[in-house]
């Protein structure tokens, strides 16, 4: 394909060697495509001329004005020096203002030429001013109509004098070349019949100079489709190949071990849901290929256990087990709850982390290599290399956000064969990106709670409330129980965040006067934290004040009262995660929301949301709208593998939704796409597969390259 958007962008006129080097550098634009891809953030309204009579009020929109220019000149000193230039369309005078480039403007408007300008007019001392406006030349024969395309200008490219017009002009200057009417379709035929998108030509102009707002509409959803259709088709590609490909360890039996624990010395019965997810593990790892699972599980719904059962299923068929957890405490707990387990039955597990002996350490080297050893339980060492086994079976990695793909790929090379793995989080993933971020695990869902449990009470309190509060308290601790107060940390301003957790600390300690407090954050040392953690594990602290590090840690069900300052700091899933450290007992829990009686309404509307409802699913659903996926725990440590430009996962579920099945579609009716032969894997089920044409699959091939060459790097994990 010799293609007219291949074209370097340095020839297009009005760019230049010069010019085009900005372009590149600040918006990686290269070619003709790359600017054509360069859509507008949003669009203004140039379908008619407004008078400067008719403007009134404070809160006017960008809109345009045709006149001339009266007069100009420089006012003020130093950093107020202005351009002030008079306009006037024969009803009235309005004032232009620029603060830069002044001698620039100053010398490139005539007067007595017919002009546009263009830009939000504001009122002061009762003239109406517009600062920086987007000035054109009248052009009678083509009057601007419609609805005008704005972009993104950066800092560099504006001191290189690029501006929203100058962008635009470009764009209209590539369309309105011949070159443009032979841009093919990028989408196949069918894709674009079943799902009625608009083609391409039509798209790009609509989404730059859309003539109105329902074409606008159609071009954004095209765009919206292509990107997530490409997106899902590499993705799932991926992880087809990958399910073929690599061959994992079939296990064929459910053994001694496990039916032991399970029939003799497990401590309850496993809820429902528990069950269903065991099944769909062992289905996964009897089959003979790698099992690439995630496990979502609500805080409490008892993952540990899934954990332990799936590793028996490993040391049944002769190999071992590892399990990773994001930080020492985690860990440690871990290890306590299962060795309890295993040593009903005789199962062999060791803990493996950043602050093992050296002593320790080397026996549990040499016992992972001779296979004495059955689960090892760890943190980050366990990653090492002097960490090696002797047949590793799985790997359950525990709230997999702190793990990056990296860290799960060295994981997997430390078998011959690549074990299972088990994702395990307990932080709600939204399905946009189940299907996007995780797209390339199969999930597994624990929607059901251990019995016995007394829902938490969710209360938001003002400031005013502080008595009523202290009150709860009090009562909680003559019962026994313990507290949790938990204050933000947010790392923009780090002294002062620990300044307020020392005050709340001695506040702390002034109000409940001897009752014994622990204090801790994630800036202290290790042991320290250590130390004081297991002061409250232990019961010997009543009173917990700490940062956000207990947010992901312990489990002490004589907990009842999670008290969270500046509540309206944190994000919505972290509030649910928080809430989670209560409740774990049979007594009824309360977590406390302290806010800020001049909060917003949305804010207030996110805590409303908390205390309304304790489904964590629709709790980060909630929150993504709110705060948009980049945002999210969880995509925030591990990064988004790709990066979106038109669609949005919080807002696009839709799109989304048809974008994979036709991703789906086409993935069943044309095995070339992929390397590996897929006729053992899941895509011949799919109804409706979609034929391409010998054209359309070159094609696609072409633009998965394009696209995905540099941003998704997935061969790590391959
Ligand atoms: P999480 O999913 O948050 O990791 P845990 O595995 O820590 O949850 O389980 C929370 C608590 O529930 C633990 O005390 C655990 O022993 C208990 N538990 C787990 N499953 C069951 C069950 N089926 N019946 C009763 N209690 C259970
Ligand atoms: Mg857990």
């Amino acid at each position: 394909m010799p293609d007219f958007l291949d074209s370097d962008i340095k020839y297009l006129k009005g760019v230049g060697e010069e010019r085009s080097k900005t372009l590149a550098k600040e918006i990686g634009v290269a070619n003709f495509r790359d600017l054509l891809y360069y859509f507008p953030f949003r669009h203004v309204d140039r379908s008619r001329f407004y008078s400067i009579r008719e403007l009134s009020g404070e809160d006017l929109p960008a809109l345009q004005i045709k006149g001339h220019f009266i007069s100009f000149s420089q006012e003020g000193e130093g950093v107020r020096k202005r351009l002030v230039g008079l306009f006037s369309d024969g009803t009235k005078l309005i004032e232009t203002v620029w603060f830069n480039n002044l001698k620039y403007f100053a010398s490139q408007y005539k007067p007595g030429v017919e002009y546009v300008i263009f830009g939000k007019p504001t009122l002061f001392r009762n003239v109406y001013s517009i600062s920086h406006p987007e000035v054109e030349i009248y052009n009678p024969d083509k009057p601007p109509t419609g609805f005008r395309g704005v972009y993104t200008i950066t800092d560099l490219m504006r001191r290189k004098g690029f501006t929203v017009l100058t962008i635009r002009r470009l764009i209209e200057s590539i369309i309105s070349q011949p070159g443009f009417n032979t841009i093919e379709e990028n989408l196949p035929k069918e894709v674009m019949e079943r799902y009625h998108l608009m083609p391409i030509k039509e798209a790009l102009l609509n989404i730059h100079f859309p003539s109105n707002a329902e074409l606008l509409q159609k071009a954004i959803e095209r765009f919206k489709f292509e990107e997530l259709y490409y997106l899902e088709l590499n993705i799932l590609r991926f992880s087809m190949e990958r399910n073929v490909r690599i061959k994992g360890y079939p296990f064929s039996k459910i053994g001694d071990n496990f039916n032991n624990f399970y029939k003799n010395s497990m401590p309850f019965n496993l809820t429902g849901a528990q069950m269903r997810v065991l099944k769909e593990i062992w289905a996964d790892m009897k089959r003979g290929r790698q099992m690439n699972r995630l496990l979502q599980g609500d805080v409490g719904s008892g993952k540990t256990m899934v954990a332990f059962l799936t590793s028996l299923m490993a040391i049944d068929n002769g190999f071992q087990a590892a399990i990773m957890a994001p930080t020492e405490i985690l860990a440690l707990q871990h290890f306590d709850t299962i060795s309890k387990w295993a040593d009903t039955i005789g199962v062999k597990v060791a803990l493996l982390t950043g602050s093992t002996r050296q002593s320790q350490r080397k026996k549990i080297h040499q016992s992972l290599e001779d296979g004495s050893l059955n689960i090892i339980i760890g943190t980050h060492a366990l990653l090492e290399d002097k960490v090696k086994f002797n047949r590793l079976g799985v790997v359950v990695i525990d709230e997999q956000h702190r793990f990056g793909v990296a860290q799960r790929a060295k994981m997997w090379n430390k078998g011959e064969v690549a074990p299972h793995v088990l994702v395990m989080t307990a932080t709600p993933i939204p399905r946009t990106l189940a299907m996007t971020v995780y797209g390339d695990l199969e999930v597994s869902v624990i929607d059901e709670l251990p019995p016995g449990r007394t829902p938490v009470t969710t209360l938001v309190r003002w400031d005013s409330s502080r008595v009523e509060v202290d009150n709860l308290i009090f009562s909680q601790l003559k019962k026994g129980r313990q507290i949790y107060i938990v204050y933000p940390l947010i790392q923009e301003n780090e002294k002062l965040d620990l300044k307020s957790l020392q005050l709340g600390y001695q506040r702390t300690c002034d109000t409940f006067v001897g009752v014994p407090v622990c204090y801790v954050h994630g800036k202290m040392r290790p042991e320290e934290k250590e130390k004081q953690m297991e002061l409250f594990v232990s019961g010997k602290a009543r009173i917990m004040v700490a940062t956000t590090v207990i947010e992901v840690g312990v489990n002490v069900p004589n907990a009842t009262v999670m008290v969270i300052e500046n509540a309206e700091r944190f994000g919505l899933s972290q509030l649910h995660q928080l809430r989670g450290r209560v409740g774990r007992g049979a007594d009824q829990s309360y977590c406390i929301l302290m806010g800020k009686q001049s909060s917003g309404s949305e804010t207030k509307k996110r805590l409303a949301i908390m205390a309304e409802t304790t489904d964590g699913f629709l709790i980060s659903e909630a929150d993504m709208k709110m705060r948009g996926p980049g945002d999210m725990e969880g995509t925030l440590q591990s990064g988004m593998p790709f990066n979106l430009k038109v669609a949005n996962l919080a807002k696009d579920g839709q799109i989304l939704t048809l974008a994979r099945d036709a991703a789906l579609s086409v993935l069943a009716g044309n095995q070339s796409l992929v390397s590996q032969d897929l006729s053992t894997a899941s895509v011949e089920k799919i109804q409706n597969p979609i034929i391409l044409s010998q054209k359309e699959i070159n094609f696609t091939k072409h633009e998965l390259r394009l696209r995905f060459a540099h941003e998704v790097d997935w061969s790590l994990i391959s």
